[in-house]
């Protein structure tokens, strides 16, 4: 069995391209060039090339000396919080610019929630001079001030979403209008491993570097290049993508996939997509997500912006439906728990959603040695006043 995505644009049975006729021309245009553009060496030499000298990888992977001691196992973690904006994000969009570009396009869009893939795409937009359009709910835009003010500084224009409930998934409604109306000058950066095919093959492309740099790393400091676990965790599942794609046919090296139960799996109020999902459509791509008996979507909770999202990618549900990766799922109050302790315990302050695939230490028993490597997504900056009010420091 593979677990990588099949020529129809499958993963098992899940992904493919369910969308409305007007939007065939834009998608196909993609799913016809993407591999070629990608494949290209001068492409390759300049996605490698901003990677380096601009996002500042490859990213350190770090042994956490004292995370290690307190859990009586061996801690690896990949730094994608240093990366330029604090996050893994900013992979995916450099390699998204460099496909626009190459496809002729001059304007770009987006769909935000947090605003965090938004500030990711206007820094690419700005570094590339391309006009910048993010489409954002109208109810995160006053939840996300700070982001807001970042993509207005960076030259992006936000756009709100005014419909439904004023959230991400309106923000995405308003983005595939946007790309129907303007098929010519467009493309669409979508920001995880969601949407029809081929984003979630492309997104996981562009992450791929997480592991490729893993595999050296490890080589390096262990002597062999695969872990005995990599964790990640997962909202639409672009940095667990990346963090696993070198390693999907090696069954020996075990994934675990991290999740948010929010105030528990059975609270009604979680983004525990997989486990509580069902088959459905959403954003064009087959899969599975949180809905009511008659199929309407269920409106995701969690503490962290970055995990709520009702589905999850194609590539996800078709590893939890094979069992190729556990799926495990983490409260609000185990992540900040987490999220606290690393910081006090490596000087490290994660993001919200990190500290999710952090707080599986708690959870899940390791043998000492067990190599662990841990994705670390991205850096709390953007969460410190969650953090400060949930600890009241
Ligand atoms: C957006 C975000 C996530 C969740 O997105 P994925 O596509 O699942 O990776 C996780 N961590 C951080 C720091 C994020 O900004």
């Amino acid at each position: 069995m593979s677990f990588n995505i099949n020529d129809k644009g499958f993963y098992g049975a899940f992904g493919g391209a369910y969308i409305p006729e007007m939007l065939y021309p834009n998608v196909e245009e993609l799913c016809q060039n993407y591999l070629k553009i990608m494949s290209d060496p001068s492409f390759k030499k300049e996605f490698d090339q901003l990677l380096k000298d601009y996002v500042g990888r490859p990213s350190p992977l770090y042994f956490a000396k004292r995370l290690s001691e307190k859990y009586n196992t061996k801690i690896y973690l990949k730094r994608e919080d240093l990366n330029h904006t604090g996050a893994h994000k900013i992979n995916n969009t450099i390699g998204q610019i460099l496909m626009a570009q190459r496809l002729g396009k001059t304007r770009i869009i987006a769909e935000t929630g947090a605003g965090q893939h938004g500030v990711a795409t206007a820094t690419v937009c700005a570094l590339m001079g391309l006009e910048c359009i993010v489409y954002m709910g109208e109810i995160d835009i006053a939840r996300q001030a700070p982001n807001v003010a970042r993509m207005k500084m960076l030259g992006a224009e936000v756009r709100p979403a005014l419909s439904g409930s004023r959230t991400l998934k309106d923000a995405t409604n308003e983005a595939i209008r946007d790309w129907i109306n303007n098929p010519l000058n467009t493309h669409y950066i979508i920001g995880s491993v969601v949407g029809p095919h081929p984003y979630p093959d492309m997104v996981a492309r562009f992450q791929a570097v997480v592991s490729e740099e893993i595999k050296w790393q490890l080589q390096e400091k262990e002597g062999r290049e695969k872990p005995d676990y990599v964790i990640a965790c997962v909202g639409g599942g672009s940095n667990a993508a990346g963090a696993f794609y070198h390693y999907l046919d090696d069954t020996d090296v075990k994934l675990i996939a991290v999740e948010a139960a929010g105030k528990g799996i059975h609270s009604g109020e979680s983004a525990a997509t997989s486990i509580l999902g069902k088959e459905g459509i959403i954003h064009g791509s087959k899969t599975l997500l949180m809905q009511t008996q008659d199929g309407q979507i269920t409106e995701p909770y969690s503490i962290s912006a970055g995990l709520d999202y009702p589905g999850v990618g194609p590539m996800h549900a078709h590893l939890y439906k094979t069992g190729r990766a556990e799926f495990i799922s983490i409260t609000d109050d185990q992540a900040m728990t987490a999220g606290l302790e690393l910081s006090q315990l490596e000087g490290i302050i994660p993001a919200i959603e990190t500290s999710h695939a952090l707080a599986i230490l708690n959870d899940k028993k390791f043998n000492n040695n067990d190599v662990l490597v841990i994705n670390l997504s991205g850096r709390g900056d953007k969460d410190l006043q969650n953090y400060i009010d949930y600890f009241k420091l």
